[in-house]
């Protein structure tokens, strides 16, 4: 897949799904953990972004990591996984 290919969107159907990052927010008790630099497919038309499995799987394990308290970061960087406390 290169940056031009497009494909359709399953949120709106407009054939404007494009790759490229976000950053994804997860949550503990009140405490936000912003991971930066997510890769994912988004929609030029409607803004929808999705997330492939294997990056889903990584989240996840992030996400039970910070529920453990055994990351103690406030960033991640998801292209590296380095993380810092802002
Ligand atoms: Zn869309």
């Amino acid at each position: 897949m290169t940056l031009n290919d497009t494909a359709p969107c399953p949120a709106c159907g407009e054939d404007a799904l494009r790759p490229g990052t976000i950053t994804f927010n997860l949550g503990r008790e009140g405490e936000t953990v912003r991971v930066e630099n997510v890769p994912a497919r988004i929609c030029d038309a409607c803004g929808d972004a999705s997330l492939s499995a294997e990056v889903q799987t990584r989240l996840l394990t992030l996400g039970e990591l910070i529920a453990r308290g055994a990351l103690n970061a406030s960033v991640i960087d998801f292209s590296t996984g380095e993380a810092s406390r802002a």
